[in-house]
């Protein structure tokens, strides 16, 4: 049964993600986006790199030192009639496991690409997370103050490396030192642009219609220019199509300057028109609409100590239907327990709020004191399990040993948790004491051990170890997996949620372990 007052919130909301390669402008574009949106609400920081409003935990001292963003931030803010929720996701390589975590809590995506160096690499990787669920992509070419490529060819890259049709919205005239505007081609306008102007909103200077003779006066022959251009690119371009473009096939793209604080708000004006309201999600048993009045939502991160003063950690979860409201009581699907939700965080401005309500395509934050773990369902009503939010078989190994052996039940505790989080994967082998922790990117590694040494107060080094994959075994033959157990337990080890996993010194041995136990199913990725 649909809920009127609930399914209005619902269609004012929109939750996207920004993809790019480093210093393509996400940090510049969200602070430009935050600017349009008179921030409301602010989780962790934008990054920080250099707006130099980092503070927060020790361990982002590495992130600060770096200059990379290891964190996801939650940011709500208000755009025309919508209410935006903005969620950064970290640029480097090595935490694309968070990343695809937090892009199944988004609806769509904004694609920012350097308009002078086109596709790059981590763009491919996060275009190929970002399609894995069909998320509607909204494209912005950064940096038309400069010397950029030919926009034409540009566009041809993203359709044939990326494979997505473009539908051009806005297109740019000039470049560099003679950017001139963009010429809005829905609107049939043309929007000159002021350099200097970048930390304000400013005053639109438009020229209607691309025939109209002020624009040669104002912007002499690249009006002409232009209107020879569009025949072109009228011709060789798609039109936009918004069933397309849900579809995750087409993709609207945009022009501008994030810097220059220009075009940013086409793109924003695009994005509460096109992009999808919260989007149901997948279940065991079916599907759960947003307008569903029962509350339920998942847990996609945890995030530890984002507050020297709160040393606690906070889950982040997406409501997924039904209606948050203060001290409401909700069931934590996995313990079976039902639970008090007293204190949901937001975040304003660096400080801690606590929030009254909250809808579906919402993010809060859920004080966790390790109850909490990465893709736990909270619902009222059914006992539901959103699916669809894994894990992924680590690529790199270490043993971590402790310089103190005193504290090895401190920093048993400390992997435990930290793999709750995302943060690395730990495994305890069957037979012996080791511990071995597994990461999908090699900065993992520094991050755990870093924050063992800051919140445990423990002080471990790694040393290399011979493994080369992993695998999650299952069987539904209790008989043939205990025989497995029992043979196999040389190269078997438990994951911080106690799951049997098989460690393989070599792709060769995996290959041999599956050809000699068929009844054992070996798995790269593991639902939470
Ligand atoms: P991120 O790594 O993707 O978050 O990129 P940043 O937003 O940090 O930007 C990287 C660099 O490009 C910074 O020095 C920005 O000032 C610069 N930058 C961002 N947008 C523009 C733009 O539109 N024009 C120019 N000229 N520089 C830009």
């Amino acid at each position: 049964m649909a809920n009127t007052s609930i399914a209005q919130e619902v269609g004012k909301r929109r939750t996207f993600a920004i993809i790019s390669h480093p210093d393509a402008g996400k940090t510049t574009i969200t602070e430009k986006v935050l600017l349009f949106g008179h921030l409301l609400q602010k989780a962790g920081t934008v990054k920080g790199k250099k707006s130099g409003q980092f503070a927060t935990s020790d361990w982002m001292q590495m992130e600060k030192e770096r200059g990379i963003s290891v964190t996801t931030s939650v940011m709500q803010f208000p755009y025309n009639d919508c209410l935006v929720n903005l969620l950064d996701t970290p640029g480097h390589a090595d935490f694309s496991e968070d990343t695809y975590r937090t892009l199944t809590a988004v609806d769509s995506c904004l694609m920012v690409i350097d308009g002078a160096k086109g596709v790059e690499e981590r763009t491919i990787k996060l275009m190929e997370v970002a399609r894995l669920r069909d998320t509607p992509i909204l494209t912005f070419m950064n940096k038309m103050d400069r010397d950029i490529r030919d926009p034409v060819d540009l566009l041809d890259e993203v359709e044939s490396v990326l494979n997505i049709a473009c539908a051009p919205i806005s297109w740019p005239i000039g470049s560099g030192k003679e950017f001139k505007g963009v010429y809005h081609i829905l609107r049939d306008e043309v929007i000159l642009y002021k350099s200097g102007l970048g930390h304000t909103i400013q005053d639109v200077n438009i020229i209607k219609g691309i025939n109209n003779p002020e624009l040669d006066k104002r912007i002499g022959s690249f009006a002409a220019q232009l209107r020879e251009e569009m025949e072109l690119v009228k011709g060789a371009s798609h039109e936009f199509d918004q069933e397309l473009f849900l579809k995750g096939e087409l993709t609207p793209v945009f022009f501008g300057t994030a810097l220059g604080n220009f075009g940013v708000d086409h793109m924003l004006d695009g994005l509460v028109e096109w992009a999808p309201v919260p989007q149901p999600r997948a279940t065991e048993n079916g599907i759960v609409a947003a307008d569903n009045p029962n509350f339920s939502g998942f847990v996609f991160k945890i995030q530890a100590n984002m507050d020297p003063k709160h040393r606690d950690r906070v889950a982040f979860f997406r409501i997924v239907s039904g209606k948050y409201e203060k001290g409401m009581k909700v069931r934590h699907v996995r313990t079976g327990k039902d639970i008090l939700i007293s204190q949901a965080l937001t975040f304003v401005a660096g400080d801690r709020e606590h929030l009254d309500e909250a809808f579906p395509g919402d993010i809060i934050g859920i004080h966790n004191h390790g109850t909490i773990k990465i893709g736990d369902t909270f619902s009222q009503g059914d006992s539901i399990q959103f699916t669809g939010i894994p894990n992924f078989a680590p690529e790199l190994f270490r043993r971590i040993r402790l310089r103190d052996p005193l504290k090895q039940k401190q920093l048993l505790k400390g992997l435990v948790q930290l793999s709750e989080e995302g943060a690395v994967q730990v495994f305890r082998p069957l037979d012996t004491n080791d511990l071995i922790v597994g990461a999908v990117g090699v900065l993992q590694f520094d991050v755990v051990v870093s924050r063992l040494k800051f919140e445990y107060n423990v002080d471990a080094i790694y040393e290399n170890i011979n493994v080369a994959t992993a695998r999650w075994v299952y069987s539904n033959d209790g008989k043939a997996l205990d025989e497995f157990t029992n043979k196999a337990s040389q190269n078997l080890a438990l994951d911080g949620g106690d799951n049997l996993t098989y460690i393989a010194p070599t792709m060769v041995n995996l290959n041999l372990a599956m050809e000699r136990y068929p009844k054992i199913k070996f798995h790269k990725t593991r639902e939470h």
